[in-house]
Parts: C-alpha cells; structure tokens; sequence
C-alpha cells in the first residue's frame, strides 16, 4: 500500500439498484447544448453542435443526502438528466459499438450557478465554477442495463409542479453517439459517469426546494435544496 503524505480522499460512489456493491465513480463528463428547445431558451444559435465539459468526482450526491445552496450565486438552476455509467474501457469507438461500454443508467440534476454561467460566457471564460461546484450532481442509484438505450419520457417537478417534461430520444445527440463522442476526446474508462444534457424547462431553485426527477424505466430521484 502507498503511503501518502496527507490521508487519501475518499472513493466517490454511486449505489448500485439492488446491490450491496456500489459503482465507484472517476469522473463526470456532461453534454451541453443536447436539446434545441433547451439550446434556444439559453440563448444559443440553432447551428451550435453539443458540446462537453466536466464535473469533479466528489460533486455527486447520492440517496439519501441533499444538496446544500451553492455559495456566491443567486441564480442555481435545475437540470434533469439522463445519466450514463460506463463500466468497460474504450477509445475513439464508433456508435454502433457505444453501448457495449455501458454498465447502467442513473437519473441526475445538473445543478448550475447560471448568473456564474452567464457572465463566464459573457467573458469567454471557463464554466468551472457554474457547473463543477460541492453538490452539484445530485443522481439516483444507477439501473444495470444491457440491450438499447433508455428512449422515453424524462420529468423534473418542483414542489410537486412540473417544470421540466420531455423525451430522451428527442435529443440532438443519442446515447450511441454521445459515448461515440465522448470516446473521441478521452479515453473512457469504467467508473466515468456522462450526464446526457437537459430538456428545455430549466429554471431556479431556493433553499427548501424539493426536487423529484424520473426517466422511464431508469429511475427517480429526489432531495430538498438545504
Ligand atoms: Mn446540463
């Protein structure tokens, strides 16, 4: 064993459905701009092809536990995601070879401080401190899955109101090519997660706020802003 100069941080981990072994997570990668409706309500040009950037390890927060506000925002905005778990490695694979890597799926929020978000493009800065802050990724336990990809119906209410409602396969990128994708510019690797990018909808949440998400067939998930 390493010895290590301060003690090591722990393991990130997402619970697996119906398992005691739980799915160790090595990085977060998200899809930006997936959705047109979504692309248009943030004031992007139709023409804008989807896009990645990235979220640490430890922002997942995971059943059970609740998302604090985020410090130095006063604009935090939900987005509900479809998340995909990969489980086997693979570099520059094609779409129709995607799947293979996938271990499960897991519903996520991908939490942003969207006044930050806003003055970072404005300023052609990175989203770093809008997208990849403490608690940002709230997920659900991850559902094993083999065979094609979930394609229904993806929901986020908010205090029991619907504020995001829409369907995966409507997407501008399909899970095949998102991993494709994805596949292109690292090197996945079993333990990365990729959030799949949001529908249109999107909006603010306070402290107190309780937030449930479900996709078809996937899962749910809930928790209370703090
Ligand atoms: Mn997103």
């Amino acid at each position: 064993m390493a010895d290590y100069a301060i003690a090591p941080p722990p393991q990130p981990v997402v619970p697996v459905e119906g398992e005691t072994a739980a799915f160790p997570v090595r990085r977060i990668l998200c899809v930006g701009r997936n959705c047109a409706a979504h692309r248009r309500e943030m004031g992007g040009d139709d023409r804008d092809p989807p896009f990645f950037f990235t979220k640490p390890a430890d922002a997942v927060v995971t059943p059970g536990r609740d998302p604090a506000y985020p410090s130095r925002t006063a604009n935090l905005h939900h987005e509900i995601e479809l998340v995909v778990a990969i489980g086997a490695e693979g570099a520059d694979v094609a779409p129709d070879a995607a799947l293979d890597l996938v271990f499960g799926y897991a519903v996520g929020v991908d939490l942003t401080r969207r006044d930050l978000q806003a003055a970072a493009r404005d300023k052609g800065q990175p989203w770093d401190a809008a997208k990849a802050f403490d608690d940002s990724a709230p997920i659900s336990a991850i559902r094993r899955w083999s065979g094609p990809a979930p394609q229904g119906r993806i929901t986020l209410s908010v205090n029991g109101e619907t504020r995001q409602d829409a369907v995966v396969a409507d997407m501008i990128w399909n899970l095949p090519e998102i991993v494709s994708e994805a596949s292109k510019l690292w090197r996945l690797m079993p333990g990365d997660l990729i959030f799949t990018g949001t529908p249109e909808g999107v909006g603010p949440l306070v402290r107190g706020d309780r937030v449930e998400g479900e996709v078809d067939g996937v899962g749910r998930l809930a928790f209370e802003v703090t």
